[in-house]
């Protein structure tokens, strides 16, 4: 801790100004990544940046990156990044509370004086919903070189409008080379979307990493026919068998409190009330935030599945994995330095593993980052009903403030009060 803290009513008054951008009915925001309203969002941002004299730089898949100068430009910045799109008629915190902490950080240094050795900047990611178009986390994907610029500005939405028509229009295509731009360690503040911190009465995640997940395609295949001339038990009938692939889905999801298990889908095939489906197709989404308990999940899953598969008569069973995300861990110094902060303001912290995806997971993979979450009321996200309380946004920022200072060596004025 350094003495100094944020404005807590400005970045308030902020959070406020910018949902007013593309509102949504019931007091959330509608803002589509790329659409007329995520522009305007985004003018907004660079516009208070203007007023504080802070330059907005965009690359050709439309991230923005706004600098506070440091003593030595040589050396790269500490990064404070998020996203501004929003879901469907969503939240007024998701991915702008991120966005908006970094720029009380920068004004503070600002009405502070503080100078910093490096840099510090803010990043605002395209596309980090995927609500309108795929892959979610986009901007900073490409930006990290997991996805190619060329087939993302190929990517259309559901009306065939491609990605790189709308960051043209915006002017975006004129912009700097992705990945260009140098980064030194990368932050996020972020709202939990989860229950847990509320319930625990704690202001402060300290996010250690990602849980690991595994996709897979379950397939039954039988053989469809007429729901009435062909008799029970000549039946070759997948969905007889789905009760027990799915309490085994469900079996390994409730062993341990931090497994997760999910069937998203689950498809008949033809569908049609008077036919005995041939195949049932599910989705099932397995997660755990230690690798080795989720291998444990994946091979009770497949051993379990290959012996239903030997004991129902007349039925295929299988299991295909689609995707394997492994756990994203968070550099220690930077998640130590989060805890620190934490403790030196008296805000009662816990370690966590995010249980969603976000932008810092692409940043982790080429530079040392990490990332702060803050509680959200019962735990609702992608929700309009979404909320956090000022004390909590305050505090995230506060704590924002103190690890950007701690790594881009700030020289703190002696006596300097907030
Ligand atoms: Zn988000």
């Amino acid at each position: 801790m350094t003495g100094y803290s944020v404005n807590g009513p400005r970045l308030w008054s902020r959070l406020k100004d910018m949902a007013e951008i593309g509102a949504s009915a019931n007091g959330g925001s509608h803002r589509l990544a790329l659409s007329q309203d995520d522009e305007d969002g985004r003018e907004l941002f660079v516009a208070w940046c203007g007023n504080r004299g802070f330059a907005a730089v965009f690359d050709k898949i439309g991230n923005l990156f706004v600098r506070r100068a440091g003593r030595n430009p040589a050396v790269p910045p500490v990064v404070i990044g998020s996203h501004l799109d929003t879901q469907p008629n969503g939240g007024r915190f998701d991915g702008v509370l991120g966005v908006l902490a970094g720029l009380e950080v920068l004004e503070t240094l600002e009405d502070f004086a503080i100078a910093t050795e490096a840099p510090v900047e803010i990043a605002v990611w395209t596309n980090e919903e995927g609500a309108r178009f795929q892959p979610a986390m986009m901007g900073s994907g490409v930006h990290c070189g997991v996805h190619s610029l060329a087939e993302t500005l190929a990517v259309t939405d559901a009306s065939g409008i491609p990605v790189a028509q709308e960051l043209g229009r915006y002017g975006y295509d004129k912009g700097i080379e992705p990945g260009s731009r140098a980064i030194g360690s990368y932050l996020e503040l972020h709202i939990e979307q989860g229950p847990i911190l509320e319930q625990e009465d704690k202001a402060i995640g300290v996010v250690t990493g990602g849980q690991a997940i595994r996709w897979y395609t379950l397939t039954l295949s039988g053989e469809e026919t007429h729901a009435g001339p062909m008799p029970m038990a000549m039946r070759r009938d997948p969905v007889r068998h789905l009760a027990a692939v799915t309490q085994l889905v469900y079996r390994i999801g409730l062993a341990d409190l931090d497994a997760r298990a999910t069937i998203g889908v689950i498809e008949m095939r033809p569908g049609s009330i008077n036919v005995m489906p041939g195949q049932v197709r599910l989705s099932v989404d397995l997660r755990h935030p230690d690798e080795a308990a989720l291998e444990r999940m994946h091979d009770t899953l497949t051993e379990e599945i290959a012996g239903l598969n030997k004991t129902a008569e007349g039925l295929d069973i299988s299991l295909e994995q689609t995707w394997h995300s492994p756990v994203v861990a968070f550099d220690a110094q930077l998640t130590g330095a989060v805890r620190a902060s934490a403790t030196a303001r008296g805000y009662a912290a816990r370690d966590m593993a995010s249980g969603a995806g976000h932008d810092a997971f692409h940043l982790a993979k080429v530079v040392p980052a990490t990332m702060v979450f803050v509680p959200c009321r019962d735990g609702i996200s992608h929700n309009e009903r979404e909320y956090t309380a000022p004390e909590h946004v305050q505090a995230g920022a506060n704590v924002l403030l103190d690890v950007a200072l701690q790594m881009a060596g700030a020289e703190v004025v002696a006596g300097a009060t907030a």
